[in-house]
């Protein structure tokens, strides 16, 4: 019985593997390793598939959200809402400025923020929004950004996990003021390494980010605020430049993962599968469902998800605890019991395996061998 991988990387160098190796065959012999055309060109070519004015290539998604924070100058004394359920660099940024993260209870549908819960959370101090596009599927953005513009709230969308993605025909990082991404090799669009990037139309908020991103530098060695070294590699921005492209082409093989997914464990009872909202087009960074026997403990999951271990099929747990009761945020006063829907999907949550080049005859076997576990479980 083969062994089927939550994400195989290897496979996806394997076709288009020539062609990376003679862009970085390139970059290595033009000897211009840190800026230069290949990252221009990159932030370029980002922009326009966004539908934007500017792209701002960085080191990494978390350095992207930390940037953008930084040119919208939020800081200390300034609250940021965003959702409980998602990975730690989401809030870490905001207290990294300085400023304290307000939390916001989920939709159990979507996994992302509770837009009908945001304006409870809203007070004098508040200054922006970090909507997370989680596992590729969008927020509705259409509320989000309706209630943004009523209290004159700043909107960063934190598309790490959903590259491509659209919500109402639009691409996900082009509907706030601006939009964060990271190219972290498992995300939809991967580097070889590090990587992310910034998007926005402010033209003023992304001279800010060139410069936060460069030692706060205007012109050479003359310094007007404190900012950091977050570059993009030429080398990374190389790959990328060869991989953009191939972008539709692999958020469509997920969804239609994702699609198949659906119908094959459509009839399992216990099991709620995640599904796309109207007015989205999800790229599925995750195809994550609820195990929802037991949703007191985690340990029916964790069980199913070991039992499946056993089978030779790796699913994983993003995330087994929320923002709010992580042991770095007990200081901020939050309680068991607050973001009872966040807290509940912790304990429910498992992703299979998906990636584009994952086969049907591989998605197939996931599913039998997740309805043997889930029978051995049940007697
Ligand atoms: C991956 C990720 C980040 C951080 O990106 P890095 O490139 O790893 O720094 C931020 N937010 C979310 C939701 C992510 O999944």
């Amino acid at each position: 019985m083969r062994n089927i991988p939550p994400i195989d990387l290897k496979r996806q160098y394997q076709m288009i593997g020539e062609q990376v190796s003679a862009a970085v065959q390139d970059v290595l012999t033009s000897g211009r390793y840190i800026g230069g055309p290949s990252v221009e060109s990159f932030e370029q070519q980002f922009a326009a598939y966004m539908g934007v004015s500017e792209g701002i290539a960085c080191n990494s998604g978390t350095d992207a959200l930390y940037l953008a924070l930084r040119a919208l100058q939020i800081g200390p004394g300034d609250e940021v809402i965003t959702t409980p359920f998602t990975f730690i660099a989401t809030a870490e940024v905001i207290t990294a400025v300085g400023a304290t993260p307000v939390f916001v209870d989920i939709d159990a549908q979507t996994f992302n923020l509770d837009v009908t819960q945001l304006a409870a959370a809203i007070t004098d101090k508040t200054k922006a929004i970090i909507p997370v596009h989680l596992f590729g599927q969008p927020v509705d953005m259409t509320a989000l950004m309706d209630l943004a513009e009523t209290y004159g709230l700043a909107v960063i969308e934190d598309c790490a996990q959903a590259t491509g993605a659209e919500w109402a025909g639009q691409k996900v990082g082009s509907i706030g003021h601006v939009g964060c991404f990271s190219f972290f090799p498992t995300k939809n669009l991967g580097a070889c390494g590090d990587g992310g990037a910034v998007v926005t139309n402010d033209q003023n908020l992304a001279t800010s980010i060139r410069q936060l991103r460069e030692h706060g530098m205007v012109s050479r060695y003359y310094h007007e605020a404190t900012g950091i070294n977050s570059r993009l590699d030429a080398l990374q921005a190389a790959i990328l430049k060869i991989k953009l492209p191939y972008l539709e082409q692999w958020n469509v093989a997920r969804r239609e993962l994702a699609a198949n997914y659906h119908q094959l464990l459509k009839p399992v009872p216990g099991v709620v599968l995640p599904q796309e909202q109207p007015g989205s087009w999800a790229v599925w960074n995750q195809y994550t469902l609820r195990l929802t026997q037991d949703n007191s403990s985690g340990r029916f999951r964790d069980e199913v998800r070991r039992q499946l271990q056993e089978l030779g099929v790796t699913a994983m747990v993003y995330y087994p605890l929320p923002l709010h009761l992580q042991p770095v945020y007990q200081k901020l006063g939050y309680q068991v019991g607050q973001f009872p829907v966040a807290e509940t999907v912790c304990h429910e949550v498992l992703s299979l395996p998906i990636f584009p080049e994952l086969s049907f005859e591989e998605q197939q076997q996931v599913v039998y061998r997740l309805k043997d576990c889930l029978i051995l479980e049940r007697v």
